[in-house]
């Protein structure tokens, strides 16, 4: 009896022991595991992070920190996607919201750029490109995008404004350009001008249809052209003339590209 008393003291307190130990180990399991499962969702944190900052890069200019070609071929089929939807809805609508939204296009080039290049070096361009970008985004809304188009050429698209005030807005980058000297570096200052082409998407409001984004693209860049042949330090808007819906005939981009009056109005 002494015995088995015995016996089943040890017994019970072995019992205890492993209870103990196991709820031990439990805890000390779910604490590592919890500790792993953190470190995880922090490194994947960090490359989700990681990631973001890689697409960001491959989406921006390196040399003016502005949108390049990439982003706005990425971007550009939502906000024309959007744009066309904001026209098919039905116009009775006073909601702010339902408004017919349009694009508008804006192309900035450098007024004799190749100067500063030949004059002051290569360096001093760069420079020079670069607070270009920023003074022109200075005049700019956060929603509109800054694409550099090339070299020297920039690309607003203005989702903010429509074409009864694109003109002033190319009337603040023209003045933001013109108005002080730009600092490139070295203590060398430099007065610069620019030249402006511009034109809305939906280009035709009757028949959203009629012009791609590129070929509205290009209207601006006849526009720029135009600017350029003016004497520069200007702006061109391209618009359809108010004839254009009075005719029978279908008009089409290669009735465009020689800007006949009855079909474009430059303003
Ligand atoms: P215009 O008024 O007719 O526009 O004259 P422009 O001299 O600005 O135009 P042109 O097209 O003759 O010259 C553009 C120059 O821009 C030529 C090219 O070497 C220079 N360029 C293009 N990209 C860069 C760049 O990233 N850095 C620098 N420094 N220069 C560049
Ligand atoms: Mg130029
Ligand atoms: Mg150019």
């Amino acid at each position: 009896r002494c015995l088995s008393d015995w016996s089943s003291d040890v017994c019970s307190s072995d019992l205890v022991g492993l209870w103990a130990f196991l709820a031990f180990r439990n805890r000390a399991d779910r604490r590592r595991r919890r500790e792993l499962e953190q470190a995880v969702a922090q490194r994947s944190a960090e490359l989700l992070q990681k990631n973001k900052e890689l697409e960001e890069i491959s989406l921006t200019d390196p040399l003016t920190m502005t949108r390049n070609r990439r982003y706005f071929h990425e971007t550009i089929p939502t906000d024309v996607a959007q744009t066309l939807r904001s026209h098919l809805r039905t116009p009775e609508s006073d909601d702010p919201a339902a408004r017919k939204q349009e694009l508008i296009f804006i192309l900035v080039d450098i007024d004799r750029f190749k100067r500063v290049n030949d004059e002051l070096g290569h360096a001093a361009g760069d420079h020079l490109l670069l607070e270009v970008a920023k003074r022109i985004a200075s005049v700019m809304r956060r929603s509109d995008d800054l694409v550099r188009w090339g070299g020297e050429e920039f690309l607003l698209v203005c989702r903010t404004t429509d074409r009864e005030n694109a003109s002033l807005l190319c009337d603040r980058v023209l003045e933001a350009i013109r108005e002080l000297p730009f600092d490139v570096g070295n203590g060398v200052q430099v007065h610069k001008t620019c030249s402006i082409g511009w034109a809305p998407f939906p280009w035709l409001k009757d028949d959203v249809g009629l012009l791609s984004i590129d070929n509205v693209i290009e209207l601006a860049d006849k526009g720029l052209y135009l600017a350029k042949r003016e004497g520069r330090n200007r702006s061109f808007g391209m618009l359809p003339s108010p004839d254009i819906e009075r005719r029978q005939k279908s008009v089409s981009m290669a009735h465009l590209r020689n800007c006949p009056p009855e079909l474009v109005q430059i303003v």
